[in-house]
């Protein structure tokens, strides 16, 4: 694909990290990595610890939650506050006889008491599993089962509508916490129970492979799984987020992803409070001119978000985010979905910066390829892989997916190869299992690489290009098209706000492109737009351009913000549409 090198931006010439990495680019290693956290005092790893704790000595009133609630008021809770918090958190759960490795779920909105029951819970040892709060009580009862949850946190209006007509089919479950002050039947009010609980509390001894968080996918192809990682894991939080974020103990950082999602976690959470910063926390919901007025409001320098919000941040056009001061802004980065040309260049326009693309999975807990702010940023590309991180594509089969013979797979290494993407094992933040379900984790490797099931293309300089799900690639004409080449082409047309494309069968071809688009306001669906888009997706892809446009109102997207390819094509064609628990509008 063709890119247009931009010039560097603001966060290079700014960025003190660079220094240290231009040395780790060649030496680096996650042993002397280490040295930056400090394990727990008698000996262990905590995750907690290192997001907290540790600098609450020298650094207790610093700020380290900024939560802004509904009506816009923030309200501070420093180091050492959220360090007390959690202990008494810790503290209940200890008296209530919840053990280490048991596992608590939470079920919360962006609120308070979800950083002080995540942080307690791996404070008490046990496996944090946090789930999307906009979830419906049937895609809560799969997860609380599949994870055999001991515990539950969550809001009193979400017990009543989304849990206790599903409580009976959880049996594991044996404690319902409620944020507020009431006890409610079969639940226990969270404010007076930590208020009765002693502010200090004993870590318990986790070992580094100890697990910590259960993270389901997004189930954007098929049945979400239960990715475990374990303490070791803050090495790599601490570690991306110093190299591909950015991130500096003078930051205000917002990640704007939700809490129930691995993002929300590994980035919400936990990485910028191991790095002793300010953690931005917004519990309203996605409104263009609320998030400029929180990024303006609040001085955020290092923003984190998501190409299905900057898509629609771009739909309301440049000239309202120029309305606001952006000026704090130093760094803004993507993750979730590839993250089209149109919204890089968006960004500088905009915002005064590139938007830094940078890929990940659930099962990675960590950022593994990103467009660096110290490399050039190539629009379009996932960027490069972060120190510490061995990736490769491999050699594929008929059915897309990598080619595995003798247990062994054969990276490929010519310039522009393209095949399924790997990565070496034994990062920090790799997942150890799928919760209950070690056969399908062991098909995730083959030797040495765990395949990602993405497919993806390395140019002669090492940039990683993403091409498509393996499961979305379509074959076409003796052609193997890559749905997200198409939707960028098509989004580069000032018509289309959003794409998704797919692989209709057809008696000819074997696949024919066919692409779902949503136009920008002004721009009126019919025929005469339909013939421009197909001249146009023809003009810039020949023979993979697509053969049929639909226009829709919206596309189906998962709760995670990803385009629901396999819907659209289920839908197309008629047949049943799989697992929907996490279809964004869904119940
Ligand atoms: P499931 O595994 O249940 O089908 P999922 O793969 O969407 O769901 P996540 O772990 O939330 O669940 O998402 C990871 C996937 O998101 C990646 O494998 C990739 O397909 C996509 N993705 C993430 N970041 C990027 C990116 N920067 N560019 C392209 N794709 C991305
Ligand atoms: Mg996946």
């Amino acid at each position: 694909m063709a890119w247009t090198p931009i010039p560097k931006p603001r966060a290079v010439r700014e960025a003190t990290n660079l220094v240290d990495y231009a040395r780790t680019r060649a030496g680096f290693s996650w042993t002397a990595e280490r040295a930056a956290l400090s394990g727990l005092p008698g000996g262990g790893l905590n995750i907690a610890y290192e997001a907290v704790d540790r600098h609450v000595s020298e650094h207790g009133d610093r700020v380290a939650l900024r939560w802004v609630d509904r009506h816009d008021v923030a309200h501070d809770y420093t180091y050492a506050e959220l360090a007390e918090r959690a202990n008494r958190f810790a503290g209940l759960l200890r008296r209530l006889g919840v053990a280490p490795g048991e596992r608590v779920f939470t079920l919360l909105g962006r609120v308070p008491e979800l950083y002080v029951a995540v942080l307690g819970a791996l404070k008490a040892g046990c496996v944090v599993s946090p789930l999307f709060s906009a979830f419906g009580p049937e895609p809560v009862r799969q997860r609380l089962r599949i994870g055999e949850a001991s515990v539950l946190v969550t809001a009193p209006q979400l017990y009543r509508r989304k849990v206790a007509a599903i409580r009976d089919s959880v049996p594991a479950l044996r404690h319902v916490l409620v944020t507020g002050d009431e006890d409610g039947p079969g639940t226990l009010a969270l404010a007076p129970a930590l208020a009765a609980e002693a502010p200090s509390f004993d870590i318990e001894p986790t070992a580094p492979e100890d697990p910590a968080l259960l993270h389901f996918t997004s189930g954007t192809t098929g049945t979400p799984k239960g990715a475990v990682h374990v303490h070791e894991a803050v090495l790599a939080h601490y570690v991306t987020a110093k190299y591909a974020l950015d991130l500096h103990p003078g930051d205000v950082f917002w990640c704007t992803a939700d809490p129930g999602w691995v993002t929300g976690m590994s980035y919400g959470v936990i990485a910028p409070l191991t790095h002793g910063l300010t953690l931005v926390s917004d519990e309203g919901d996605f409104d263009a001119r609320r998030w400029y007025s929180v990024l303006a409001a609040q001085r955020v320098s290092v923003w984190y978000t998501a190409p299905t919000a900057l898509r629609m941040l771009m739909r309301q056009g440049a000239d309202l985010a120029r309305q606001y001061d952006l000026s704090a802004l130093r760094f803004v980065a993507s993750v979730g979905e590839p993250l089209n040309p149109e919204a890089v260049v968006w960004g500088q326009d905009a915002l005064g910066l590139p938007v830094h693309d940078n890929w990940w999975q659930t099962e990675t807990g960590a950022i593994m390829i990103s467009n660096f702010a110290g490399e050039e940023v190539r629009p379009g590309s996932m960027g490069l892989p972060l120190p510490g991180i061995d990736a490769c594509v491999v050699l594929r089969g008929e059915d897309g997916r990598a080619l595995v013979r003798h247990g062994e797979v054969t990276p490929l290494t010519d310039p522009g190869a393209e095949g399924e993407l790997a990565l070496r094992r034994g990062w920090p933040s790799m997942f150890r299992g799928y919760w209950r379900d070690p056969a399908r984790y062991a098909k995730s490797f083959a030797g040495e690489w765990y395949l990602t099931g993405d497919i993806a293309r390395r140019d002669a300089d090492g940039y990683y290009w993403f091409v498509g799900r393996a499961d979305d690639v379509i074959k076409s004409a003796g052609h193997l098209v890559g749905p997200f080449e198409v939707e960028s082409a098509l989004m580069a047309h000032p018509a289309v706000a959003e794409a998704g494309v797919i692989g209709k069968p057809d008696p000819v071809a074997g696949e024919l492109v066919k692409a779902f688009v949503t136009l920008h306001e002004g721009y009126p669906p019919g025929e005469a737009l339909e013939l421009e888009l197909l001249a146009f997706g023809r003009k810039a892809l020949g023979a993979v351009a697509p053969k049929e446009i639909e226009f829709r109102q919206s596309l189906p997207h998962t709760r995670s913000g990803k385009v629901l390819r396999r819907l659209l094509k289920a839908r197309e064609l008629g047949l049943p549409e799989g697992d929907v628990s996490t279809l964004e509008g869904a119940s």
